[in-house]
């Protein structure tokens, strides 16, 4: 009876073909983009008045959002402008955030010289130019002959109205409707000056709107229209508008943004401004199954993770590497701490880590901070880890900075654990994630040294601000290199939040299929949510369901990403087993086996269970011997009376200790079998992944 090898293990070929498909899409998308040469890219911002500060703030995001191509960003005031720059760039925007900045900067001084060089570069240049909300009144109300033509609306095809408040609250691109800066639901502690109630618990925030009157429809493309559903009989007004090379944006898109924003508009327009070349792609999405940690409880992450394999959808795990639960919130009172190798829930994780379908991710170290109530519980998965965070009487809460002792090496070395610890538990994470999606900048510069893919919303700060200043970000596609030199995979759905906090946003999957739709306005986006294994399969199978009838499909995290971490059980990868702590982990997975009949060694086998030469995860041995077959337990007794010995069999104990002295078993067993001792009985054989290599020296 002779066997062929990929008979054996058909499983495991299917998977490797699988993630060559997927890197090789992945290379397709990059040789794609890798025709374009890097464009050069300008943003120019406002700095003066009380608020001049937010002039940098846009910068960030708008630069975080233009990482998203292949670019060289350069982010300066504009009163920094040196004459002719804007012709040496594929693209400049102008982010006019403080009304009448030139008002601020004293006539005659070099800064105001500057200013208005910029303005009649921008007025002349045949470079892209896009000029975003307010200040458009100093190209089109002073307008300067010299220019080239006797008005700006000779050149335009528009003229400029200013500033007005209709209660502008929503936008239309691509024949969707998007919130112009509306708050679907204030949280406590929020903020409402300037915003109108739109009903329930949503405010339209941003209601501005820097309006244009067109006077030449063939010169001006009309892209997206604002418009107002609480002003009846308002108009539609343009709102992004290209004449030529001149690009026009109504209003700032990063005030008071949310999952279904004009922001999202904006976002794919700037393909148009730079001339990316990119097309309407696919309907991507990804989901990730958040705080995962040794403490869960095993039978719900199995369910939706069980679920999710039958639907043929890969996922992210972020898992939380050590449990810590200091003050026995969940413990009666008992001080616990569990890590991740060993645990249960490593097991429950691993077979679907091993068939590929998990894009593991470190979501911090402990997702707590020592024993702060920082701000709830000190309890893993509930309190911040890498920022100070404190809880108000009305549940708002105030972010106060780094947590006592942040510092760049800290934070880095607080992620160096984690990752040691996740492969000790012989997993892999291709990106990490922040904890509540807040870090300091010192935390998220000093972990990069670590895992330069971050996976979520970030915060960024504004050094040039006020003090403790930060703005948040969510993304709609990936970013190749933010503002800090990350990586980016985007969150930007949400998550289902059935029961939450006081006060605070419920979202069901309703929600976060209507933020899909919206978010398909973006050509290349990826829509991207989280859900706590906790909530079952009902409203996961929900979301799932809704986003295929979208037309989305589902792709690996990981593909995303720099690399996926090839899974352990293929052949090529002997690093994985490094730092191997743990024997049962090992000889669960392995199952090599040495086949008498034609002596020749069978490799790699661990999921073809179907034919009876093994059962299942736990390498269960056939022994020719005596005609029976060894499950996992008794693989340990015989290993300790040298049973095997002196067969073609090797067989493990539970520590790296007992391997290494079996070790010496295994190869004298072989060296006896080549004797010919054997019937030609099958033997088989539960091998660690570190032995597996040490056979195929011995083989080949
Ligand atoms: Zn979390």
């Amino acid at each position: 009876m002779t066997r062929q090898r990929g008979q054996l293990a058909p499983k495991k070929y299917l998977w490797h073909k699988i993630f060559l498909v997927f890197n090789m899409l992945f290379m397709l998308a990059i040789s794609g983009n890798s025709q374009a040469a890097s464009k050069q890219l300008l943003i120019l911002h406002d700095s003066s008045g009380p608020y001049g500060y937010l002039g940098k703030e846009y910068a960030i995001m708008l630069r975080n959002l233009l990482g998203h191509f292949d670019a060289n960003i350069t982010i300066l005031p504009a009163k920094s402008y040196t004459q002719g720059m804007v012709d040496q760039q594929d693209a400049t925007f102008y982010l006019g955030s403080t009304y009448n900045e030139a008002s601020y900067l004293t006539a005659g001084t070099q800064e105001r010289i500057n200013y208005d060089t910029f303005v009649s570069d921008a007025a002349t240049t045949s470079q892209s130019i896009a000029w975003i909300n307010y200040n458009l009144f100093k190209v089109a109300w002073e307008w300067d002959p010299a220019w080239g033509t006797n008005t700006f609306y000779e050149k335009m095809g528009y003229w400029f109205y200013g500033t007005k408040n209709n209660n502008y609250n929503r936008v239309k691109y691509k024949n969707v409707e998007l919130h112009k800066g509306v708050i679907s639901w204030v949280n406590p502690g929020a903020n409402l000056t300037g915003c109108f109630a739109e009903g329930g618990k949503a405010y339209a925030c941003s209601p501005e709107l820097n309006a244009i009157v067109v006077t030449d429809p063939n010169k001006v493309e009309i892209k997206a229209t604002a418009y107002s559903t609480l002003n009846i009989g308002s108009t539609e007004e343009p709102y992004i508008t290209r004449s030529g090379n001149f690009w026009y944006i109504g209003d700032m898109p990063f005030t008071y943004f949310s999952e279904e924003d004009r922001y999202l508009a904006f976002a794919d327009i700037l393909h148009d401004i730079i001339d990316s070349g990119i097309t309407q792609q696919p309907l991507q999405a990804i989901v990730r199954f958040e705080d995962v940690s040794a403490g869960v409880d095993t039978e719900s992450l199995n369910a939706v993770m069980s679920y999710l394999d039958s639907e043929d959808v890969p996922f992210a795990v972020a898992a939380i590497p050590v449990y810590k639960d200091p003050k026995g919130v969940q413990s009666e009172g008992k001080p616990t701490s569990i890590r991740m190798a060993n645990s249960e829930v490593a097991n429950t994780i691993m077979p679907y880590y091993k068939k590929g379908l998990v894009s593991m991710i470190a979501h911090g170290y402990t997702h707590q901070s020592g024993n702060l109530d920082n701000p709830y519980n000190a309890l893993s998965g509930d309190d911040f880890e890498f920022y100070r965070v404190t809880l108000n009487d009305d549940y708002s809460l105030n972010f106060l900075g780094g947590v006592p002792g942040d510092s760049k090496e800290w934070a880095k070395d607080r992620m160096t654990k984690a990752k040691q610890e996740l492969n000790s538990a012989e997993f892999e994470a291709f990106a990490w994630e922040a904890p509540h999606y807040f870090a300091t900048e010192e935390d998220y510069l000093g972990i990069k040294d670590v895992y330069s893919t971050h996976y979520g919303r970030m915060i960024y700060t504004n050094n040039e601000g006020p003090s403790g200043r930060f703005v948040g970000q969510f993304f709609p596609y990936v970013i190749q290199s933010d503002f800090y030199g990350y990586r980016q995979i985007p969150e930007n759905l949400g998550n289902i939040e059935p029961e939450p906090f006081l006060g605070y946003r419920p979202l069901f999957p309703a929600d976060l299929i209507r933020h899909a739709e919206k978010m398909s306005v973006v050509r290349d986006s990826v829509a991207s949510f989280f859900y706590h294994p906790y909530l079952g399969t009902e409203y996961l199978s929900e979301v799932v369901q809704g986003l295929k009838g979208l037309g989305y499909q589902f792709i690996a995290p990981c593909t995303l990403g720099d690399s996926c971490p090839t899974p352990v059980n293929d052949e090529d990868n002997g690093a994985n087993n490094s730092g191997d702590s743990n024997g049962y982990d090992d000889w669960q997975w392995y199952v090599d086996w040495y086949n008498d009949w034609n002596n020749s060694w069978y490799t790699g086998c661990n999921s073809d269970c179907g034919n009876g030469w093994y059962n299942g995860w736990y390498s269960d041995w056939y022994y020719g011997y005596d005609y029976s077959w060894y499950g996992r337990s008794s693989i340990q007794t015989h290993a300790s009376t040298g049973r095997l010995n002196g067969y073609h069999s090797n067989f493990y104990g539970s520590t790296p200790e007992n391997q290494q002295s079996n070790s010496n078993n295994a190869q004298g067993s072989s060296n006896e079998g080549g004797g010919g001792s054997t019937d030609g009985w099958w033997l088989l054989m539960a091998l660690p992944f570190a032995r597996y290599k040490y056979l195929k020296q011995k083989v080949s």
